[in-house]
C-alpha cells in the first residue's frame, strides 16, 4: 500500500521535461487480431539475429532438424543461440549479404510440414534466479522491440541496487502495433514472465509503460495487473520516442541514465513487453523462440496486418501472403524512424524484427535538402538534449574534440531531428556516424591506457 502511495506521489512531482516530436502514429493495424502465416517452403536463418558475436552453424547440409533444434551457437558471452523454426532438411549453408554491406552465413532449411518438436525441448524447472538464467540460455530470446540484445545476458544483473522492473510497452514507432497486439492477446504470458522475474530477483516494483494514446491497452492491462500489487501501469505521453531507453527511464521514474552508463545505473532494468511475454511462454512450454509477430504496412501493401511468421521466412513469402497493391520501390525492416532499408526480397525476417514496411514510388518521401535556417527545431526536439546541427558540422570538419564536447555518443539514432528539420538536413545520418566515431575513439583510448598500464 505504501509502495502504491509513494509511486503516486512521485508521479505527481516528476519532472516531465519532454522533448521528442509529435509524430503521427498511424497504427491502422492495431485493432485487427493477429493473422498466422502458413509454413513457407523455405526458412533462412542468418547466424546473427542479435547484438553481439555471430553464431557458428551447428548443422550441415543434409541434416534433419526439428522445431527447436540448435542450428547456431557462439562461445562469446554476448550472443544468443539460434534454433530452427521448422522441422525439415538443411539444404544449404550459404553466404548472405546485409544491406549495410556486411556478410553472414545462413542455414537454409526446407520444411517437411510435420513441425515435429526437437526431443531436447523440455519445460524448464525453475527453482531460483540462477536456474532462470540457465534456462534462458536455451530460449533463443532476444530484445524483441528491435534491439536484439540477448535476454539471458540482460537478465544477468546484480539486483542489489535495482528497485524498478520497467516493461517497455510504449511502441512509439509509427505504424508498428506488434507489441500492442501482444498486450491485447497475451496479457497472461506477459504477467507470468514478469511476476516470475519479480519473484526470483526480489525486485519489488514493476511499471508497465504504455503511451497515453493506447487507451484500450491501458485499461485492459490495468485489469490484468491489479492482482499483483507490485505491478502498475505507467501512462507515458504520446510523443516520439517514448520507447527509447533514456526517455522511458526518465519519464517513468524521474531518473537519468548517466553518460556512458547503463540502465542499471539508474536502478532499473528494462525489457520490451513482447520479450517479457516470450519469457513467460518459454517458462510454460520450453519451446525456444521460433515465431514472432510483425506489423506489415505501407502504401504498397494490399492487406496491412499483424502477422505471426516463422523466424527465417523470406520477405517475398510474407508479401505473397499480405499482397502487393502497387509496384514496390522501398522495403523497410522495422519502423519508419529507426528501421533500415532492405534491397533483397529473399532476405528473411529475423527474431528482433517487429515490422515490414513496403512503399511504392508515390508513398516515398523524397525531400530536397536546403540550407539550414537556424530555426533550432532539431535542438528543441532532440530527446537527449543534443545539438544535432552542431554535431553535423563538427563531424563534417572531422573535429573529434568538439564531437566529444557535444556528447555525440549520447545520440540514440532516433531520427527525430531529421524528421522535424524544415531544411531536410541529413542530421540523423551525421549524428549516427559521429556517435560511432566518439565511441570508437573512447574504446581506442581505453585500450591504449590499458596497454600503457600493463
Ligand atoms: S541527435 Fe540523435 S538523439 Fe537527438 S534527435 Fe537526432 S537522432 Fe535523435
Ligand atoms: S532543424 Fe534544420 S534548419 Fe532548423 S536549425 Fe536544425 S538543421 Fe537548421
Amino acid at each position: 500500500m505504501l509502495g502504491q502511495l509513494e509511486h503516486r506521489i512521485r508521479s505527481l512531482f516528476r519532472p516531465r521535461k519532454l522533448r521528442g516530436a509529435d509524430i503521427p502514429h498511424d497504427k491502422v493495424t492495431a485493432d485487427q487480431a493477429t493473422t498466422y502465416m502458413p509454413l513457407p517452403d523455405v526458412v533462412v536463418l542468418p547466424m546473427q539475429q542479435h547484438i553481439g558475436a555471430k553464431c557458428q552453424p551447428q548443422v550441415a547440409k543434409g541434416d534433419h532438424v526439428d522445431v527447436g533444434t540448435l542450428v547456431g551457437h557462439a562461445e562469446a558471452r554476448t550472443a544468443a543461440d539460434i534454433f530452427s523454426s521448422v522441422s525439415g532438411t538443411v539444404t544449404e549453408i550459404r553466404k548472405i549479404f546485409y544491406s549495410n554491406g556486411d556478410t553472414d552465413v545462413a542455414v537454409v532449411v526446407e520444411p517437411d510440414g510435420a513441425q515435429a518438436l526437437d526431443e531436447g525441448v523440455k519445460t524448464p524447472v525453475i527453482t531460483d534466479y540462477q536456474s532462470l538464467l540457465d534456462a534462458m540460455k536455451r530460449s533463443g530470446i532476444v530484445g524483441l522491440g528491435g534491439a536484439g540484445f540477448p535476454t539471458d545476458l540482460k537478465l544477468d544483473v546484480d539486483f542489489a541496487n535495482i528497485d524498478y522492473w520497467l516493461v517497455n510497452a510504449a511502441e512509439c514507432e509509427p505504424y508498428i502495433s506488434s507489441d500492442y497486439r501482444e498486450m491485447m492477446e497475451h496479457p497472461d504470458t506477459i504477467m507470468h514472465g514478469l511476476t516470475t522475474c519479480l519473484d526470483l530477483s526480489g525486485v519489488k516494483r514493476a511499471l508497465l509503460c504504455i503511451e497515453e494514446d493506447k487507451t484500450e491497452a491501458i485499461a485492459f492491462m490495468r485489469a490484468h495487473v491489479e492482482k499483483d500489487p507490485r505491478v502498475k501501469v505507467e501512462v507515458l505521453p504520446e510523443r516520439y520516442p517514448q520507447g527509447a531507453g533514456h526517455v522511458l527511464v526518465h519519464n517513468a521514474t524521474g531518473r537519468h541514465i548517466p553518460r556512458g552508463g547503463h540502465v542499471t545505473d539508474a536502478g532499473v532494468v528494462l525489457f520490451n513487453v513482447t520479450t517479457m511475454s516470450m519469457i513467460g511462454k518459454f517458462l510454460q512450454d520450453g519451446i525456444p523462440l521460433t515465431k514472432r509477430r510483425i506489423t506489415v504496412m505501407g502504401d504498397a501493401v494490399a492487406h496491412p496486418q499483424n502477422v505471426e511468421v516463422f523466424i527465417g521466412t523470406p520477405i517475398r513469402k510474407i508479401m505473397e501472403f499480405c499482397g502487393l497493391a502497387k509496384d514496390a520501390r522501398k522495403i523497410i525492416v522495422g519502423g519508419p524512424m529507426m528501421g533500415y532499408s532492405q534491397i533483397d526480397w529473399d532476405y528473411p525476417i529475423v527474431r528482433q524484427n517487429n515490422g515490414l514496411l513496403v512503399f511504392s514510388e508515390m508513398g516515398m518521401d523524397k525531400p530536397r535538402t536546403t540550407a539550414c535556417i537556424r530555426c533550432g527545431a532539431c535542438i528543441n526536439s532532440c530527446p537527449m538534449k543534443l545539438y544535432p546541427r552542431e554535431i553535423q558540422n563538427a563531424y563534417r570538419r572531422g573535429d573529434a574534440a568538439a564531437l566529444d564536447r557535444l556528447a555525440a555518443d549520447l545520440c540514440m539514432k532516433c531520427g527525430t531531428c531529421s524528421y522535424v528539420c524544415p531544411a531536410k538536413q541529413p542530421l540523423t545520418q551525421a549524428t549516427r556516424l559521429a556517435c560511432d566515431q566518439v565511441k570508437a575513439a573512447r574504446k581506442a583510448a581505453k585500450r591504449a591506457a590499458q596497454r600503457k598500464g600493463a
